[in-house]
């Protein structure tokens, strides 16, 4: 038996696949990932979410997406896929369950996972005072002090969120500038619990069991110094999550995936959406704006596959 559609990863982008191609009767299956939500179930605050107002949790509103989709037939598995094979039709997908699936068509939204700031301690120490969800885990650092690392909207965005736990959150940033919105720079300026380590990089993690400094090295002066810190949260960027696809998609030198503007990748029936691609934008709404246009390019693939068959779709494509 072949699925019609199979959507892999369950961020906004393919919740919203998923949504889209049940809504087209596609019958679609979308296999989660280990991380259910992706990216945004991270965060504890959604203010720039269309529709809502008063803002959301991250994992609320991918709650609320993932039963619109089933509303409409989407089935959701919890499993993570380990294995695909485009070279022929239909694919062939297996799971770190043991599953193996054929599908029609094939929908990535695989998206992206925090980079790790490659220093020693930080991997003794995840779980022990390291930590990439602020969301997850700021509620264990009430009353204590604790590091953010980087300058973007995340840093700021979970560093304004630890304050509601932390005494102290100092955030660290390597430049004397920060890369965030400005509304979020103001926020963060005006709170009395945040301090801001400038110019400033992590030499190492320091810690017996648990966190309990961070060796600071200033990059313009070269002058070393050690913050005592019981957390370190760190927010410096993502990495696409591509590697399953190495050798049979194309992508560019970072690993992010390379399709066209409606979101072909260059095997007819396979589609990139969201992050696994997107590497200019990085939002919510975008990635589920992608997986709209995935799901109707795949509907509009199906269709082409029952009337013309797939070698002569590919002889297309080739042309
Ligand atoms: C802390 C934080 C705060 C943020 N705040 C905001 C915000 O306020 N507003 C905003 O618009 N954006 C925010 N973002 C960005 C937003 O989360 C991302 O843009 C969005 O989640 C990307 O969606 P995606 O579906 O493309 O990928 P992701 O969210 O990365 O989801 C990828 C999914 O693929 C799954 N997956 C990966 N590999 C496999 C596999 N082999 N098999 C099966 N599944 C797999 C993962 O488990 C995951 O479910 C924030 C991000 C972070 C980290």
């Amino acid at each position: 038996m072949s699925e019609n559609v199979i959507i892999i990863g369950s961020g906004p982008a393919g919740l919203t696949a998923a949504l889209y191609a049940a809504r087209a009767n596609l019958d679609p299956l979308l296999i989660s990932g280990n991380e259910f939500g992706g990216q945004i179930a991270l965060t504890n605050e959604v203010e720039n979410y269309p529709g809502f107002p008063d803002g959301i949790t991250g994992p609320e509103l991918t709650e609320l997406m993932k039963q619109q989709a089933e509303k409409f037939g989407a089935r959701v598995e919890q499993d993570h896929v380990s294995r695909v094979d485009f070279s022929k039709h239909p694919f062939t997908l297996d799971t770190e369950n043991g599953a193996r699936y054929n599908a029609q068509s094939v929908i990535i939204a695989t998206g992206a996972s925090p980079r790790r700031l490659g220093v020693p301690g930080e991997l003794e120490l995840t779980g022990r005072g390291v930590s990439y969800c602020a969301t997850c885990d700021g509620f264990f650092f009430r009353g204590k002090d604790v590091a953010v690392i980087g300058g973007g909207d995340s840093a700021l965005q979970e560093g304004l969120f630890l304050t509601r736990f932390a005494s102290q959150v100092h955030i660290i940033h390597r430049r004397s500038e920060l890369r965030a919105q400005q509304i979020l720079q103001e926020r963060a300026r005006e709170n009395p619990k945040i301090n801001f380590v400038w110019d400033s990089v992590v030499q190492d993690i320091r810690g017996n069991g648990t966190v309990n400094a961070l060796a600071l090295v200033n990059v313009r002066t070269g002058d070393k110094s050690e913050l005592p810190v019981n957390g370190v949260f760190v927010y410096i960027g993502h990495y696409p999550n591509t590697d399953l696809f190495k050798g049979q998609l194309e992508m560019n030198d970072e690993g992010y995936l390379k399709v066209d503007e409606r979101l072909h990748t260059k095997i007819p029936g396979v589609f990139a959406a969201g992050e696994a691609h997107d590497h200019v934008f990085k939002q919510a709404i975008v990635s589920a704006g992608f997986g709209c246009m995935a799901a109707m390019e795949a509907e509009k693939f199906l269709a082409d596959l029952e009337h013309e068959g797939y070698a002569a779709i590919s002889e297309n494509a080739s042309h």
